[in-house]
């Protein structure tokens, strides 16, 4: 299994389907791509069957795990009754077929909302890091190889299936727009270079969509490549983050203007958010991609 949903109640919905659609078999080993919350927080659900279940991660991502799981747990917690509070806000301006079902998602336990701040704490704070092993170049098994690079965290790995022509990319490339807070944007497109050497013909990325050619990772390098170059240039003149987000603007950038990469963006983003009413705009992903460009350019 390649990354375990943000919840153990939503792992063990998975779990079951697996059992009852799939194999019998227990899940043997469970990757973590990289330490985000909504990659590692459905893990406890793992240890819960009983069985022997192996997590693997890169050196990195455990470090991470230690470092910020648990702050990083704790403050996602701490915000969920303001994001509630927000979403039901938002929900009542919705046509009222539309805020039914809105309304009904919070309750729902593999709803798009955290609503079990226990169910969370216990699982990562407990379980996670003590139980990831250190072997991101053993294999899962001899068909499966891990790359690693800088990108979207220190520690993304990516598991590649040669028999299926498959590779699972996690947050490093996938089809939402990036998100940079943790991330190394002057050597991201190199690591997606190098992925890009594998024979692989299905990407799964964390988010969005199964892709089945390469359009959207080009474009999501090109894309980090571009923002990259113009908010080094941007910083180097002096400019201000505020500045820059008002300067650099979604039609502005060829990245987003080519092969249908911000219209991707929009309805991925739409289909995802389904009961949430209207999306935010995809500037404002784009200014806080600026933001996060600005705060990590020297990283590498
Ligand atoms: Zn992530």
């Amino acid at each position: 299994m390649v990354d375990a949903h943000s919840k153990p109640s939503a792992a063990a919905s998975l779990i079951h389907q697996i059992q009852r659609e799939i194999t019998e078999k227990p899940v043997r080993y469970v990757v973590n791509t990289h330490f985000h919350w909504d990659h590692t927080q459905g893990d406890h659900a793992y240890r819960l069957t009983g069985e022997k279940v192996d997590f693997i991660a890169s050196a990195s991502t455990k470090q991470l795990m230690s470092d910020l799981a648990v702050a990083r747990m704790k403050a996602s917690v701490g915000a969920v009754p303001q994001q509630i509070d927000a979403l039901r806000a938002r929900g009542s301006t919705l046509r009222l077929g539309c805020r039914k079902s809105f309304l009904r998602g919070p309750d729902r336990a593999d709803g798009g909302i955290p609503n079990r701040a226990e169910e969370l704490h216990v699982g990562v704070a407990d379980h996670h890091v003590r139980q990831i092993v250190l072997a991101p170049r053993s294999g899962v098994r001899s068909a499966h190889r891990f790359f690693n690079g800088h990108s979207h965290t220190a520690g993304d790995i990516f598991v590649f299936c040669p028999q299926q022509r498959a590779i699972a990319t996690g947050d490093a490339i996938h089809g939402f727009l990036p998100n940079i807070a943790d991330g190394f944007p002057r050597v991201w497109p190199g690591t997606i270079d190098a992925v890009g050497h594998a024979d692989f013909q299905y990407l799964m990325g964390g988010h969005g969509p199964l892709q089945t050619d390469r359009t959207v990772m080009t474009s999501q390098r090109n894309y980090i490549e571009e923002l990259t170059g113009k908010v080094a240039e941007g910083k180097k003149a002096g400019l201000s983050v505020g500045e820059m987000q008002k300067r650099f603007t979604v039609a502005s950038l060829k990245s987003l203007q080519s092969n249908g990469y911000a219209e991707f963006l929009v309805r991925t983003s739409e289909q995802s958010n389904a009961h949430f009413g209207k999306m935010l705009p995809l500037q404002d992903g784009v200014n806080a991609n600026i933001h996060d460009v600005y705060s990590n350019l020297d990283r590498v």
